[in-house]
């Protein structure tokens, strides 16, 4: 299976589980709460049962015997004749209350009132008032068929939210759970996406290496016809001029070789071999400008120098750095819809020099600003469909400045152009202000 079809089905098989994890995560909270819920009420219930055990023993006490020893059908007789909770005082029904919650683990505050046959009071706690009835639980005291029932209320206080805080921390900890599982989810596939497959950049390259080595050798073979031509054969001046362009298309084609080869090095960082001395940047970025100010004119463009930084010397290796200026400054020229204008200004910034190759081209996106350092990244130049490349320049612009201990800066707005700042520590030593 290709990769282009592997991604899509990732992505739905990942999404897919997060949703159902989700689902079943949020079921299985949802099903907690409520048994958390039911398992109150139960307690709630068994605290009413303990209350009523509590207070009966509490009264045969009262009367006299030993509640433990005494026989069931004895006690429940006794209970049956003679309870009433109004021997009962109202400071004691409290710690009754008390201890039968903490039976149950129960630690809310409460209120509660016991009523006669009429509905009358005949004990409360202080805070008991007649709107708490509706919202009370209660229990019969006396027992079933008593003739003078007596009612017992226990009004609960009861935050709305009383479950729902006691599992806050889990809700809690599972939403963040949920949030960084969703956000790594995010990263990876955005990580996913960005990776062009590897098959779709390597014939790419082969694509744009084709082209680029197809055009000098056809016009070789053109000229190679010319030369074997009877007529050009005896015309020296013919002879030069056919001569001279395979000489040109030759260098062209080593350019292009030399640039493969020079990626395929980069890759093993220890080979690098730098050779680094001293170096007046300035007149190395004059030299390049000199190099390239053909292409410019032949673009009817224009090239500001303005090489104004008080030190230039840099320590870099010459090769590499002439490199480094020669690709940003043909990419400039490159990548412009029509006449470029260019300025180069250099300054000292923090004990670099700073260079900025500053054009007026097609600029880029944010996307792209983002990865034009990266190997064989190309973008898609619209109606610029003669520009060729590799797509390495920049890569190994960015390895060798880097590896020269400087930085670049890419700053780029689309259609209006960009600038490359790169950044060399200066000399220690040979720099002297001017
Ligand atoms: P190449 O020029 O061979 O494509 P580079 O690594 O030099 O490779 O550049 C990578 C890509 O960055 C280019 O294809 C182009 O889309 C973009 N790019 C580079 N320089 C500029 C610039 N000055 N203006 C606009 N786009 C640029």
């Amino acid at each position: 299976m290709s990769m282009k079809k592997v991604y899509p089905l990732i992505i739905f098989l990942i999404t897919f589980s997060v949703l159902g994890i989700l689902y079943i995560q949020m079921s299985w909270i949802k099903n907690a709460l409520y048994v958390k819920q039911e398992e109150y009420l139960n307690q709630l219930d068994k605290t009413l049962d303990d209350v009523r055990q509590i207070a009966h023993n509490s009264f045969i006490n009262a009367e006299g015997f030993n509640p433990a020893q005494l026989d069931d059908e004895i006690k429940e007789s006794i209970i049956f004749t003679k309870f009433t909770a109004q021997t009962i005082p109202a400071e004691e029904m409290n710690m009754i209350i008390v201890q039968a919650m903490k039976n149950q683990g129960i630690k809310q505050p409460f209120e509660f009132c016991i009523t006669n046959i009429f509905n009358n009071p005949i004990s409360a706690s202080q805070g008991f008032t007649g709107s708490m009835f509706a919202e009370s639980i209660n229990i019969r005291l006396t027992p079933a068929a008593s003739a003078q029932p007596e009612t017992f209320f226990l009004y609960v206080k009861e935050p709305k939210n009383y479950i729902m805080r006691q599992m806050a921390s889990m809700i809690i900890a599972s939403i963040l759970f949920t949030i960084i599982i969703i956000s790594a989810f995010a990263l990876t596939i955005r990580t996913m996406l960005r990776q062009k497959n590897i098959s779709e950049i390597k014939s790419d390259f082969i694509n744009n290496m084709t082209h680029e080595l197809k055009t000098p050798l056809a016009t070789i073979s053109l000229a190679v016809d010319a030369l074997n031509n009877e007529k050009v054969i005896h015309d020296t001046d013919k002879i030069r001029y056919y001569s001279g362009m395979i000489k040109e298309e030759n260098k062209r084609m080593h350019k292009q070789v030399e640039t493969i080869l020079q990626a395929a090095k980069l890759e093993k960082q220890e080979d690098l071999n730098l050779n680094i001395q001293s170096l007046d940047a300035h007149a190395a970025i004059d030299k390049v400008a000199k190099n390239l100010s053909l292409q410019i004119q032949e673009k009817l463009g224009e090239l500001h120098l303005n090489l104004i930084a008080e030190k230039s010397m840099i320590d870099v290796d010459e090769m590499h750095f002439s490199n480094i200026v020669f690709n940003l400054l043909d990419n400039a020229i490159k990548y412009s819809k029509d006449a470029p204008i260019i300025h180069i200004t250099t300054m000292v910034n923090n004990g670099m020099l700073a260079i900025k190759i500053k054009d007026n081209g097609i600029g880029m996106n944010r996307e792209t600003a983002s990865r034009v350092f990266e190997k064989f990244y190309r973008a898609h130049t619209g109606n610029l469909h003669n520009v060729k490349g590799f797509g390495l320049g920049l890569s190994y612009v960015k390895t060798m400045v880097e590896a020269q201990d400087g930085y670049i800066k890419l700053e780029s707005v689309l259609g209006k152009g960009s600038t490359f700042t790169v950044n060399m520590p200066l000399s220690k030593i040979n720099n002297h202000e001017v």
